[in-house]
């Protein structure tokens, strides 16, 4: 079968990766603890479920509108400034949202620039939309404004950030944030803001947004998610903040792709927003903490920048690489050996390192540096 040339230019989510090898070790009977996909351990919220059961038991199984429950997207705007309905769709996880933008605002040979490391699937979804991903390496995890500024050229369409950063949990603070617009000002490029992970910051810090910069929401576009906030990861529901014209764009697209999300489960995500914060604040506790503990255990065996947010560190593994050992070779040594898996620093476009998601329970993770420590 001649497949695509699109197609073929892609891989499939590099996060993924070990789940075929995990599942078949744990048919023999190993003991695998995972920090590789990166998802709270959390179940998912009372609330939520008995949303979710009571919609599918008052049979709301049939389509809905196209771009979300008109219920979902006012709920969601009302927690914006200066945001209506219109501005708001509902896509099946951010990750839909993220490609839909790039369709939406990517012509063939328009460049996308993206700092270094940065999550799996951005650079596919910006070729899949024809589109060219430019990456600037960030300097200790944090922005490279000058950089940025350098890579900047005629072709440039948007700048892309992730903050909190997966893979590196960094957070931008607010000065940079208001570099990055004035650049996209400057140069009339839009700017694309993946904040999926934007209630899990640490240490006091207050999440800072590009939307709170008003100069820049006429070219900006934001994904958020409910897949980490509420621990819905299999609901699918994520969404896109755009001006009114980018929205309708991305809902004409959206309309041939699955239409609307899951019925069912926008009124559990409606039923999330309608939940006392104090849960969330917690988790995001209970995170922090794991994040201590995580630091504590990998302190004296892999060097790792204290992650501000999202829930990764992101290790530098140089010290204990063989001679030509990738860090893919080195996690799937770490896998076979010892039956922890985490995702190879490659992945995210920079070798030497691995990403460890500490999102896990706290006896998985004292366990998992235990066994890496044994074996190094
Ligand atoms: N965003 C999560 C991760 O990086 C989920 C998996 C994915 O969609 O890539 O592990």
């Amino acid at each position: 079968m001649r497949l695509s040339q699109r197609v073929r230019a892609i891989e499939g989510s590099r996060t993924a990766r070990f789940i075929p090898l995990m599942a078949e070790m744990r048919k023999k009977g190993r003991s695998v603890i995972s920090l590789a996909i990166g998802e709270p351990e959390f179940d998912t919220p009372q609330p939520v479920i008995a949303a979710t059961q009571a919609a599918l038991a008052g049979q709301q199984t049939r389509y809905s509108e196209i771009p979300g429950l008109t219920a979902l997207r006012t709920a969601l705007a009302a927690r914006l400034e200066d945001c209506r309905a219109a501005n708001i769709v509902v896509f099946n996880g951010s990750k839909q949202a993220l490609y839909t933008i790039f369709q939406t605002i990517c012509d063939p040979g328009d460049q996308v620039i993206i700092p270094l490391p940065c999550w799996v699937s951005f650079s596919a979804q910006v070729r899949l939309a024809g589109g060219e991903p430019v990456f600037v390496p960030t300097r200790d995890h944090q922005l490279d404004l000058d950089a940025i500024g350098a890579a900047i050229g005629e072709h440039t369409r948007a700048i892309l950030i992730n903050s909190p950063n997966n893979p590196t949990g960094a957070v931008y603070p607010r000065e940079d944030l208001e570099r990055i617009a004035r650049l996209a000002v400057d140069h009339d490029l839009y700017l694309v803001a993946d904040e999926a992970y934007d209630f899990f910051v640490y240490d006091g810090r207050s999440p800072v947004s590009l939307y709170d910069l008003p100069a820049v929401r006429e070219r900006l576009v934001v994904t958020r998610s409910f897949s980490k906030h509420y621990a819905m990861t299999g609901f699918r529901v994520g969404y896109a903040v755009a001006p009114a014209e980018a929205a309708a764009a991305m809902t004409r697209l959206h309309s041939h792709l699955t239409g609307n999300v899951c019925t069912f489960a926008q009124h559990g995500a409606l039923a999330a927003l309608s939940m006392d914060d104090e849960l969330l604040r917690q988790r995001r506790i209970a995170l922090e903490r794991k994040r201590d503990l995580a630091l504590a255990q990998i302190d004296g065996l892999f060097p790792c920048i204290r992650p501000g947010g999202a829930f990764y560190l992101f290790a530098d593994v140089r010290g204990h690489l063989g001679p030509q050992e990738t860090s893919g070779d080195f996690a799937a040594r770490i896998l076979e050996k010892t039956g922890v898996a985490m995702v190879p620093g490659e992945d995210f476009g920079v070798d030497g390192h691995v990403r460890i998601c500490f999102a896990a329970p706290e006896e998985d993770l004292l366990e998992a540096f235990k066994r890496i420590r044994e074996v190094l």
